[in-house]
């Protein structure tokens, strides 16, 4: 079959783009490494940086990790890694002939990030975006991940370019989306929602971070960043609310240290819920 100037072959096809055309989304798809099973690939998403995201992609990790799942993070946040530090990892990455091996944590979580292979981890990634999107594709291809139940991807962060190719390039099982109270005004929530639905990949739900903080003393939830409008959004879009995480300074305090695997809250308990039942039957 020819493909036209959009790079498709689907003649029925007629989007102005054909991101969303399942034709060129396969064949866009990288292959994941040849010594690698992977059963469930999930994407965390937010439509801008510093919102949580992957904070909930490491709770969710540890969550799943606990129910005795074997879990890997590929931390697709090139210019802002920040889940090896969560975990207390300060080694470089290995490889063998087979490719590169990631890194452990305490439980046995397997870590890829930017940060594996930088000599300093606080040396900036001043690459270009086809670059990012690249080493994230390696991160795919060429990263012996071996047999893991869940793979969570703490995908870069808005809706560009580098997004847009991650979620073209790797076969997402679904995404959850991150968002705080303040960052819901600005629509930012709908722009991840519409990418997603473009590029037909399944919405899992919403998780709202920074929700409110709960004070030391009565207890009484306090929405320092105004109220939550998430209720509105997901009955607007059918999207169900997995979770809400308070400003929590023991959590503040566990990343930190490294520590993050200790924490004891249950606040995305029902969402990896969601996600164990969601898939378990293809587990
Ligand atoms: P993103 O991945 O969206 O850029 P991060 O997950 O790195 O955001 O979070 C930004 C910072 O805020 C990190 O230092 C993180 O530890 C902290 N943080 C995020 N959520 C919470 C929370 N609910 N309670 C306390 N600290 C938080």
């Amino acid at each position: 079959m020819s493909e036209d100037a959009r790079g498709c072959s689907n003649s029925s096809c007629t989007r102005e783009s054909c991101a969303g055309c399942e034709h060129s989304k396969e064949s866009m798809l990288e292959q994941l490494n040849q010594y690698s099973s992977i059963k469930n690939v999930i994407g965390i998403v937010s439509g801008k940086g510093g919102v949580g995201k992957s904070f909930v992609t490491a709770m969710l990790a540890v969550l799943l990790n606990r129910k005795g799942y074997r879990v890997g993070i590929l931390d697709a946040d090139i210019t802002g890694p920040s889940i090896p530090r969560m975990f207390g990892i300060n080694e470089k990455a290995s490889a063998n002939e087979l490719g590169l091996l990631p890194e452990l944590t305490v439980n046995n979580i397997k870590i890829m990030s930017v940060n594996l292979l930088l000599d300093k981890e606080d040396s900036p990634v001043v690459w270009r975006g086809p670059i990012l999107a690249g080493t994230v594709k390696q991160f795919w291809t060429d990263v012996v991940w071996d047999e893991l139940d869940y793979l969570f991807i703490d995908m870069p962060p808005g809706t560009g370019d580098v997004p847009l190719t991650v979620f073209q390039s790797i076969p997402l099982d679904g995404i959850v989306i991150v968002s705080s109270p303040q960052d819901l005004v600005s629509m930012i929530v709908k722009k991840a929602y519409n990418m997603a639905k473009l590029m037909n990949i399944p919405i899992l739900g919403y998780v709202e971070n920074m929700s409110y903080v709960k004070c030391p003393d009565c207890g009484k939830e306090i929405p320092i960043f105004g109220e939550s409008k998430l209720g509105e959004i997901a009955e607007e879009t059918g999207v169900d609310i997995l979770g809400r995480i308070p400003i929590d300074p023991v959590l503040a305090s566990l990343v930190d240290k490294g520590e993050f695997e200790r924490f004891s809250c249950d606040y995305l308990s029902g969402a990896a819920e969601h996600i164990e039942k969601m898939y378990e039957k293809k587990v």
